[in-house]
């Protein structure tokens, strides 16, 4: 094996892998029932596995257009319309991308020079802090008010600073399962109007929002669209998580900006499966009934931890549960996890991995994105704790 022989300075010397990936793999080893790691364990659409086959087997074996399919990028142009009531012109503003993760890591090497600043707010989605860092930015970070994961916007418009260059949004959001309502939004538009901050605003899970809620994003606020590249994932509305596939829209400035640093990256998504989606999101029913269709997991999950001493923490939007446990143990969330997969069989996330400091409140996050039969065994498991 060859040795590197010099030295590398690390650019990330506080990051190791991804707790995703050390939760599944420790659920794997233990043939553990995982709950951790966010992805549907049941089949995608039989339609859209017909329509990969179609368009696999139609030649499309090269380089597609930089910015993506003119028909996928129309498709999503009129779906954000219809659904949002902003209008992204497909031609300049709209790009195809390998996954939302991407969207956002290029968004931030598009706007972030050394020293600026951009807002996070904690718990922060794993990606986020190391983006902004690999590229020499400051994160600065406002807490999201446990137990509800509410945002104090003073506080947001106390940490806007001449140096904040970005901030970076998620609703409905992971790790917490909260969303923001259109009020949130309102109080956002104002204390952004007179900045020159750019929003990253990461929706993945726009379609799973519960309740009778309606998702309220950046595309629904005039004043925020004209600020924000708004970043979704086809993963996470098609159960397809693997394929990495998603896009961003922006206003033509930024996107202008943005195409510069994607074409010397990924440069071009996937050719064939932009056909695929293109043709399948002509079914609006299989994003507009996902909220129902997760909200009776969510709920079969809850019905089945009746009686635990588990605590509930709402969740309103994602696929994700969040539990408190401190009527079972005092164990830091991180052991608990661990013993949890390796004693019982069922993984989990631990939320304070999601803060630089652990929390004093003890929360692990599971995800219902699960057939009934493992949810139940699940949570019957967790039932006898
Ligand atoms: N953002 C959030 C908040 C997520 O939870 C995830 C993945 N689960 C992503 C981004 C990643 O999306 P993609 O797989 O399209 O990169
Ligand atoms: N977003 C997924 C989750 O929260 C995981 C994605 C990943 O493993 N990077 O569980």
């Amino acid at each position: 094996m060859p040795q590197f022989p010099g030295l590398l300075q690390s650019k990330l010397p506080n990051v190791g892998t991804t707790i995703f990936t050390v939760m599944s793999r420790l659920a794997a080893e233990h043939n553990a029932i995982n709950l951790s790691q966010g992805f549907p364990d049941f089949e995608c659409a039989p339609e859209l596995r017909a329509l990969v086959s179609k368009y696999f087997n139609a030649g499309l074996n090269q380089y597609p257009p930089m910015a993506g399919v003119p028909v996928l990028r129309e498709a999503i142009a009129e779906k954000m319309e219809s659904l949002y009531g902003t209008r992204y012109d497909p031609e300049h503003e709209v790009t195809v991308l390998p996954g939302a993760t991407y969207g956002i890591y290029t968004a931030l090497a598009t706007l972030i020079r050394p020293g600026d600043e951009v807002i996070l707010f904690e718990p922060t989605y794993d990606s986020y802090g190391p983006a902004v860092e690999v590229h020499g930015g400051k994160a600065v970070y406002v807490q999201m008010r446990y137990p509800d994961y509410s945002i104090d916007w003073a506080a947001v418009e106390a940490a806007i600073t001449p140096r904040t260059k970005a901030m970076v949004l998620n609703t409905p959001n992971n790790p917490t399962a909260t969303v923001l309502s259109a009020e949130d939004l309102r109080m956002l538009e104002g204390v952004l109007k007179k900045t020159n901050v750019v929003l990253i605003s990461d929706e993945v899970y726009e379609h799973i929002v519960f309740d009778g809620y309606k998702h309220q994003g950046v595309a629904c606020f005039p004043g925020l669209a004209e600020r924000s590249f708004f970043v979704s994932s086809f993963g996470k509305t098609y159960s397809v998580t693997g394929w990495k596939m998603g896009y961003v829209a922006a206003p033509r400035e930024l996107m202008a900006e943005f195409r510069k640093v994607h074409q010397f990256n990924a440069f071009v998504a996937n050719g064939p499966l932009q056909h695929v989606f293109a043709e399948y999101m002509k079914n609006r029913d299989a994003y507009l009934q996902l909220a129902a269709f997760y909200q009776k997991k969510r709920d079969f999950f809850l019905e089945h931890l009746k009686g635990s001493r588990f605590k509930p923490l709402p969740s309103r939007g994602t696929f994700f549960q969040n539990l408190a446990y401190d009527a079972i143990s005092d164990e830091k969330d991180t052991d608990l996890a661990i013993r949890l997969t390796k004693e019982h069989g069922v993984a989990a996330i631990p939320v304070s991995v999601f803060y630089r400091q652990p929390p004093t409140h003890r929360v692990l996050r599971f995800c219902f994105a699960k057939s009934e039969e493992t949810l139940a065994r699940g949570a019957e498991i967790l039932s006898r704790l």
